[in-house]
């Protein structure tokens, strides 16, 4: 499988080439499986040479044309031997250049935020396989996405689920959940999808203490590392919120099926009830290395050299029902994605600048849920029949407009 990597130096995409490494050296026999092709990444040049020197791959994206390092890339691409030299393109078009060439089967998506949307569609309009680690592809543009493939549930060969939930529940329904395998994987017969949250770091502060919540204490995870955006949203549980409109997508079921639980030691990665209430749970470590291997090589398992699951270390798994007060952002995505069209493409865009002006230090942690609530407030959706890329990109750009400037006005009130 000749694969391309978009966010390749972010968390799960240096895990992805981690697992591609581990793979070849735990399974020799099938070490050519798997053929990097093609990375990219925003601005991380150095670390992106790096990549390069170890992977060798045809293509190497830098979207932002002037990132520090980039000299650094440029050599690092035509250093290595003339069989094997690496062309550097520059830009976001060139992403859709990368996930199109005939040379690519599969694409795992590791960008943060809308960003995945453009490519992720051209890549499955180009008939690649894709798995998804960019939740927020399908929380914007979820509509599109299954317009493309023609079907209710999205999850399959063609778009593999890498969240952690959201492979937990695939491989709760087995190999060929969408592709009209037996009764127990077609979306009626599931009663409940139940996504797990680790309630974040959060969980036990007190709610009058919520206003002076500093990012370094947002950023300590207790159970998971990784990438900024989406370890804040882990804290709000707005995390939780797209993954409930993402898992609507993936499996074909309406919101009011997917029930969200805190489970604080993350070793439950979520369950499925089906019908006739037998419920079926993935369990393991948290480590993103298995969906990403799953995801890679489904419908396949191969061996791993992963932390094999001791229960009696894991000693106490807890359940909680989410506290509807500490965590305002779960029910205002809840109320997005019922409300469909343009509005989960405010919620998302709102949300990831409300996220970098808290890590910025220009607004309260308390003031995220504010602001989104009031963007939302604030929009005009489009009628479903214009519901586009354009459209949802032009409601995206709207949003981060608004909430940037109620962001100032807050900060000019102090
Ligand atoms: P990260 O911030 O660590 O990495 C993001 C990567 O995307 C970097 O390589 C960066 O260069 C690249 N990137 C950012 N903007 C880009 C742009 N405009 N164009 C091209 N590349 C761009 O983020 P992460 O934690 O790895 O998360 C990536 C995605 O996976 C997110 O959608 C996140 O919600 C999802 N996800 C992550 C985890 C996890 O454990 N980290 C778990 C589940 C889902
Ligand atoms: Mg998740």
């Amino acid at each position: 499988m000749r694969l391309a990597i978009l966010g390749s130096t972010g968390s799960i995409g240096r895990q992805a080439l981690a697992v591609i490494s581990e793979f070849a050296r735990v399974n020799p026999d099938y070490r050519d499986q798997v053929e990097v092709v093609g990375l990219a990444a925003l601005r991380q040049a150095k670390l992106l040479a790096e990549q390069v020197e170890t992977f060798h791959p045809r293509i190497c994206v830098l979207v932002d044309a002037n990132a520090e390092g980039r000299e650094l890339l440029a050599a690092a691409c035509t250093a290595s031997s003339s069989s094997s030299r690496t062309r550097l393109l520059l830009g976001a078009e060139a992403l859709i250049e990368l996930v199109t060439r005939d040379d690519v089967d599969m694409v795992l998506v590791a960008v943060v935020g809308s960003a995945g949307l453009k490519p992720t569609l051209a890549a499955l309009r180009a008939g690649k396989r894709v798995a998804l680690a960019n939740k927020e592809t399908l929380v914007v543009g979820g509509e599109l996405v299954r317009r493309m493939l023609g079907r209710r549930a999205l999850a399959g060969d063609r778009l593999r689920p890498i969240d952690s939930e959201h492979s937990a529940i695939w491989q709760c329904l087995g190999t060929g959940t969408t592709e009209g395998g037996p009764d127990r994987q077609s979306p009626s017969c599931l009663r409940r999808l139940i996504l797990t949250a680790s309630g974040g770091p959060l969980r036990n502060l007190p709610l009058d203490r919520f206003p002076e919540v500093t990012a370094a204490q947002v950023l300590a995870h207790p159970t998971w590392r990784m990438g900024p955006r989406i370890t804040v949203d882990s804290a709000t549980l707005m995390n939780k919120g797209f993954e409930v409109i993402e898992a609507c997508y993936l499996f074909g079921v309406p919101d009011d099926k997917v029930e969200v639980v805190v489970h604080p030691q993350s070793v439950v990665h979520s369950l499925v009830e089906f019908v006739d209430r037998s419920v079926l749970a993935q369990l393991g470590w948290p480590d993103m290395r298995l969906p990403i291997q799953y995801a890679l090589f489904y419908p396949h398992r191969y061996p791993s050299d992963l932390r094999p699951l001791d229960l009696t270390a894991a000693g106490r798994l807890e359940f909680y029902p989410v506290e509807a007060d500490r965590y305002p952002c779960l029910g205002l995505a809840r109320m997005a994605g019922r409300l469909g069209s343009t509005y989960p493409a405010v919620l998302n865009a709102a949300d990831e600048e409300a996220v970098a002006a808290f890590l910025a230090g220009e607004i309260r942690f308390t003031d995220i849920p504010g602001l989104v609530e009031r963007v939302l407030a604030r929009h005009q959706p489009v009628h479903p029949d214009e519901l586009s890329e354009e459209t949802i990109l032009a409601a995206d750009s709207w949003s981060r407009r608004t909430v940037r400037s109620m962001i100032r006005d807050l900060a000019r009130k102090g």
